[in-house]
């Protein structure tokens, strides 16, 4: 099917962008990668009547960099950009660990991180790991620009906190702090589908090689993003004698997934047992491989909003 007719606005400021979607307001919606946009409008299941596309804004919207807080991407990084950047990878592994399984090369060359995080489907990668990292996405519209964290951003399953007249301009993926180690893996029917249960893992260590934290994040699994803390039963555990499996328990515990045509309830709260047993041990040896002396790393600096540069 084809998309219902629109008008199609090409702005080549972000100033210009941000007239157009205050003037046309819910009638309006950002066109970035296209590449969950269009599906939906041929599918009929949104019909705006102008679609204002940001892909002439390199300049203002295409900033990736990384510092001590993490890694601040702009609004048209592609996915393929983001998971082949080496500075995010050693800041941020968790981000590429998971970019690999969002959909298909030819997607993610398109396709937008930030878009996927507008876009807030409980089913992504990407808004999971920025919960999970305690993120937040920059938003700015003609009435001035705000920070809005992760827990804050994603109010429902396809819908974000983002008013009709604001354009999230770039989004931080905090470096997880001191001798840290990350996992990510999903479980999908085909290679590139959406998962049918996916999971982020970070875990911390002491000097004593002792775990300090442990917290997982699921993907399909609930309406929004979740972090699931487990530092309560590891704190103070070295790291090679983590029971994983009461860890894994107790995720399959406390998540309450739905059944739908991909899997019943049951059989994805046993994914999420499997994944989190597996990745917890992962994570934690990653951290053990980490430096010693980044367990007595300082705390990064306080984030700032603004847009990377
Ligand atoms: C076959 C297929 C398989 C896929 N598989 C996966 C998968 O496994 N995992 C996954 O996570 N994704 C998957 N995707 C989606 C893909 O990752 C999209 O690229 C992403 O979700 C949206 O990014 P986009 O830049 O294409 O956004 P668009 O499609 O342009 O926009 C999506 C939505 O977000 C809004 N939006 C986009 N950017 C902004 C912005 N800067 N400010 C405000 N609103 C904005 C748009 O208005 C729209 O409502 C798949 C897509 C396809 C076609």
């Amino acid at each position: 099917m084809k998309t219902p007719k629109f008008t199609y606005h090409a702005p080549r400021t972000v100033a210009e962008a941000l007239d157009l979607l205050a003037e046309h307001d819910a009638d309006g919606k950002v066109l970035a990668g296209g590449q969950s946009l269009i599906p939906v409008m041929a599918m009929r299941l949104a019909s705006p009547a102008h679609l204002v596309d940001i892909n002439h804004l390199t300049d203002e919207l295409g900033g990736l960099h990384v510092d001590a807080e993490g890694a601040h991407v702009g609004a048209l990084v592609r996915h393929s950009r983001l998971e082949s950047d080496a500075a995010t990878a050693r800041a941020v592994p968790l981000v590429g660990q998971a970019l690999r399984h969002v959909a298909h090369p030819t997607i993610r060359n398109r396709g937008t991180t930030v878009g996927s995080l507008a876009h807030a489907d409980p089913s992504a990668e990407m808004p999971t790991v920025l919960t999970l990292l305690g993120g937040h996405v920059v938003a700015r519209s003609v009435r001035g620009e705000r920070a809005i964290e992760a827990a804050d951003f994603f109010v429902g399953p396809m819908e974000s906190c983002l008013a009709y007249d604001e354009l999230a301009v770039s989004a931080l993926f905090p470096a997880p702090v001191g001798r840290f180690g990350t996992a990510f893996d999903e479980i999908t029917r085909r290679h590139g589908d959406y998962a049918l249960c996916g999971a982020g893992v970070v875990a911390t260590l002491d000097e004593a090689e002792q775990l300090t934290s442990l917290k997982v994040s699921l993907v399909s699994i609930s309406d929004l993003p979740e972090v699931i803390d487990l530092t309560d039963l590891v704190q103070g555990t070295a790291y090679d004698e983590v029971d994983h499996d009461v860890v894994a328990q107790r995720v399959r515990d406390v998540v309450d997934p739905a059944a739908d045509i991909h899997a019943s309830a049951d059989f994805r709260r046993h994914l999420a047992f499997v994944l989190t047993r597996r990745l917890t041990r992962e994570a934690a040896e990653r951290a053990l491989a980490a430096s010693p002396d980044a367990a007595d790393a300082s705390a990064p600096s306080p984030r700032t909003a603004g847009a990377p540069s």
